[in-house]
Order: C-alpha cells, then structure tokens, then sequence
C-alpha cells in the first residue's frame, strides 16, 4: 500500500489554493503533475550543462549527450524495446503519430486501406485523414457499443488484404476504456497489416511492453505520465524505421550533405531532425524512474480504488450519467447530468477548487456516437485520494442545485 500523504508531498502544485480553496486536481488525463525530483532535473540542467548535444567536444556538450541518451536507454528499457535506437524523441504522440502518417504517404497507394478506431483522439484521426487524402487510401472505422467497447467482430470483418496499417488508442481519453490491444495487434497482423498503437493514456497505468504485444509503432506522451510537456516518444521496429522516409529536415538527422545529394543519418537520428528538448528528454527519464518506483501495481491498485468509489458516489446523484462503462476501464469518468450543459458544471467545480475538463475531449466522434456535446471527465492519479472525491461529488450536488 501507497502512503499517499507522503507521496503528496513530492508534488509541489497540489499544496495550492484555487479560489481559495484547496486544488483537487482531477484533469490528470489531460496533463499529469510533475514530481520534484522532474523539476529538480529540468532546474540542474539549464544550472549546470545546458549545452547542445551530439556536436560539441566540450565537457558540458559530452554532459549534455550523456544524460540525454542515457534517458533514451531509460526509456527503452522501461518499453522494452529490443535496441535503444528505435526510440524516437518527438515533441509528444501528436508529432510521433505525424511522422507515421507522413511517412505512409510515400508507401501507401490509392486503394489500400487503413483502419481506425471510434474510440480516438483528434490526433489519431487527422493525420491519418490527411495520409488518406493524399494517397487515395480508404480510411475505415471500427465501431464502439454503449459501453464505450470496440467491437471486435466488425474489426476482424474490416480487415483484408488491402488492409495496410491499423491505428488504435491503447486506452480512451475521454472513456477510460482500455482496448484489447493484443488481440487487435494479432489479428492484424494475420493480413500482414502494421499497428501503431496510441498509448499517450496508458502509459500512467501501464508499463508496455512493445516487443510482447508485438507493436509495430507505440506512442507517448512525457507530460501524461508525470513528466515535462513538449517531449515524447515514438517506438517503432527497426524494420519499419528504417522503412520510413525521414519526417523533417536538418541538422542531426543527416549523414553527409552536398547539393547534389544528402544521405541521411542513422536511426534515431534520421527522425531528430534539430536540436531537441534537451532537458525535457532528461526529465522524461526522470519521470519513468519515479514512476517505477512508486510500481504500477501500486499506481493501478491505488487508481482502481478511486475510480470505484468515484462511480459508486456520482451515480448516486439522481440525473447522473456515466458514458464509459466497460468493465476493463482506468480511472476516468465521464459524466453528464440531466439538462444541464457540461462546461456550466465545469465552471462551478472550479470555483469549489475543483479542476476537470469539461467538452469533447478531443474526441468529438465518440460524443457524436452518444448525441451529446460533451461530458464532464474527472480522472485520477496515484496521487489522488478518497476525500477529494467526497469534495468532488459534493462540488457536483452543488453544482446541480444551482444549475437544474
Ligand atoms: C493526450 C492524448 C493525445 C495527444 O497527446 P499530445 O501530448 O497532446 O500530443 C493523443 N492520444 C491520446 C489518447 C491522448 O490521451
């Protein structure tokens, strides 16, 4: 068991005040708060070696260089990732999932087909759009049920020979549903189709292991699993790196250039075009670390004890529904009450110190599917505890009374 009270006092922010009253801080799925021990690195890096890595033979350039692939072997090993070099450094899973679908474009041809999820965030939708629109490919969508579940049946009926990539949030922001990613990953692959896998909302829960499922691409983000925002990773198989034209480029990500021809550096330079978010690379180690300390299993036990007791009381409010319901789920809930618009409670909650996103999530298809607008979403970390529940369902009474 967790001592949460003392885990608190890693994290600075949630000693503030918001409106007076003190932060309860339930949009961890947007963003998640970063330990001390995140900001300590970030603040020894710009103190003490702030220095571009990879050029120079200076000492703080070779400092710089250390730490920064040392995070990459960090990361790797935290993925599981067969070599250090197929970890990517992106600005975060938006820019990993762009470098995918961008580099599709010189591989994909009119006809082929890809394969997406009703379950996805924005950025694992658009991109993959905008591949559609300059190759011909034919985009398809494997549908949900009420419960907030892709269904399974009608994906393995969209797959075929044409099918070439598949593209599937490993759990749903706005949902909190964790998708059977194995299965979708095997059965892909039965039609020789890739898979990258949308992991930005798993990776707080979940320690991956990308070599067991089998992943062809997975993706995150550092800021949702306590890290810095503006840094994230994109895995993908040396097979498929290598396939890949590069996404940007520039300095780093070449090997020799004249203006006759430029040949292009080695993994993972080759998609490193500039110079990156030094100290946010170094951070994100940091956080993987920290995370790993705490344990997932402790992170999972302590977030599945919320998520029980926040669905137990909310639907105890008369009026309240709760959109997401599938049994294998994480700790987000997404709720709305009867006749009352979401970003009205929303704006209450934060008044009571209670911060929630409220709207589409970023998944506008998934409210369509529920002829909604959108939805409240409170979703919890380790970090979180019980009493700031009862705070969020009695800020939720209020809210209703003053709204219905
Ligand atoms: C947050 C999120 C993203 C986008 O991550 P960025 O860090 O904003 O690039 C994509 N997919 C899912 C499932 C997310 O939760």
């Amino acid at each position: 068991m967790l001592d949460i009270s003392k885990i608190r006092d890693d994290f600075p922010i949630l000693k503030r005040t918001v409106n007076g009253k003190p932060l309860v801080y339930f949009d961890n799925a947007a963003t998640s708060q970063t330990p001390q021990v995140v900001i300590d690195a970030i603040v020894d890096y710009y103190s003490n070696y702030n220095a571009n890595i990879h050029r120079g033979v200076h000492t703080l350039s070779q400092e710089a260089t250390d730490k920064y692939e040392e995070a990459r072997i960090k990361i790797q090993k935290h993925f599981n990732a067969n070599q250090s070099y197929e970890i990517i450094f992106t600005s975060g899973t938006t820019h990993s999932i762009n470098i995918v679908a961008t580099g599709f474009s010189s591989i994909l041809k009119k006809d082929d087909e890809v394969i997406v999820s009703a379950l996805e965030h924005h950025s694992n939708i658009v991109p993959w759009q905008m591949l559609c629109e300059k190759t011909g490919a034919k985009l398809k969508v494997i549908p949900m049920n009420e419960d907030g579940e892709l269904l399974m049946d009608a994906y393995e009926k969209l797959l075929s020979n044409n099918t070439k990539l598949v593209f599937v949030n490993h759990i749903s922001n706005a949902l909190g549903t964790i998708n059977p990613i194995q299965q979708i990953i095997n059965i892909a692959h039965k039609v020789g189709a890739a898979v990258l896998i949308d992991g930005a909302q798993a990776c707080p829960h979940i320690k991956p292991d990308v070599q067991s499922l089998n992943a062809d691409f997975y993706v995150a983000s550092a800021h949702k699993i306590y890290g810095p925002t503006g840094v994230g990773i994109l895995y993908g198989k040396e097979e498929w790196l290598n396939k890949l034209p590069p996404y940007q480029g520039g300095g780093e990500m070449i090997k020799e250039v004249t203006f006759e021809k430029t040949t292009y550096a080695d993994l993972p330079h080759k998609f490193e075009a500039g110079t990156p978010n030094i100290s946010g690379g170094i951070a994100f180690g940091v956080a993987i670390d920290y995370a790993n300390a705490i344990g997932f299993e402790n992170i999972q036990e302590q977030e599945q004890k919320l998520l029980d007791y926040a669905t137990e009381k909310l639907l105890e409010i008369e009026g309240l529904k709760i959109y997401g319901t599938s049994k294998n789920k994480t700790s987000v809930v997404s709720f709305n009450i009867e006749g009352v618009h979401p970003y009205d409670i929303g704006t209450i909650l934060d008044k009571l110190g209670v911060a929630v996103r409220t709207g589409h999530h970023c998944a506008q298809p998934i409210m369509d599917f529920y002829k909604i607008p959108g939805t409240v979403r409170a979703s919890f970390a380790f970090y979180n505890t019980i009493e700031e529940i009862d705070v969020l369902v009695s800020a939720v009474e209020k809210a209703k009374m003053m709204l219905s």
